[in-house]
């Protein structure tokens, strides 16, 4: 496996958001949102081989057992990272898988003790066009999909996108670059979208934009 980190932080996005968590961030990604915060795992060669064997002892050594498995985009090495994450659920861990919305997670990723946390690209990013709509509907209610939120009119695509698909999954709104996130609020109260959550990254108001944490 192509692997940029390994670290043990809390969970700064999402619905498991503060819990502990062991993070395994996978190199390379075919997209390049435009406010992509962790550009290291996208471009560049900072990255160390590792056999799923070698990624299964290190995750043992920090003692959790809840681990995210993200990137960069983790499907591009889907095998390998459904191989771990199959070894990890046998074993009684708890998995989420943080993927761009594009791409269709192997089954291991289906199963029950698996959160796949799946993002829709907002235009603000660049990418909304690589989307697919499917795989958003076919998300369950452990699930989640997370909109990146830039400005007014990725908040309007995502209320669209709401009104135009049944999705059972959880739904986060997440400012962009840490910014508005008073302003995302007051406009999710003001149209009562009862189903969104707004959350920050935690981990980025505990230790600032930071890699590693
Ligand atoms: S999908 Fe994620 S890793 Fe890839 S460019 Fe976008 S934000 Fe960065």
């Amino acid at each position: 496996m192509n692997v940029s980190e390994i670290f043990y932080s809390i969970q700064g996005e999402g619905v498991e958001i503060g819990l502990p968590t062991v993070f395994v961030r996978l190199f390379a990604c075919d997209l390049r949102c435009s406010w992509c915060d962790t550009m290291y795992a996208v471009e560049g060669r900072d990255f160390k081989k590792m056999t799923v064997g070698e990624v299964q002892s290190a995750i043992t050594g920090f003692g959790c057992r809840r681990v995210c498995i993200t990137g960069g985009e983790p499907l591009i090495q889907k095998d390998e990272a459904g191989e771990l994450a199959g070894i990890l659920i046998r074993d009684g861990y708890r998995v989420v898988l943080e993927t761009s919305g594009h791409k269709m997670p192997p089954p291991v990723f289906w199963t029950g003790n698996c959160v796949i946390s799946m993002d829709c690209k907002c235009p603000g990013s660049g990418m909304e066009e690589r989307m697919d709509f499917g795989l958003f509907q076919k998300l369950r209610p452990q699930d989640q999909l997370k909109f990146v939120i830039a400005d007014e009119a990725d908040y309007e695509y995502a209320k669209r996108i709401l009104s135009e698909y049944t999705i059972t999954a959880n739904i986060i709104f997440q400012p962009a670059a840490g910014q508005g996130l008073g302003w995302l609020t007051e406009r999710v109260i003001g149209d009562n979208l009862e189903r969104v959550r707004v959350l920050p990254q935690l981990h980025k108001l505990v230790w600032g934009d930071t890699r590693g944490v």
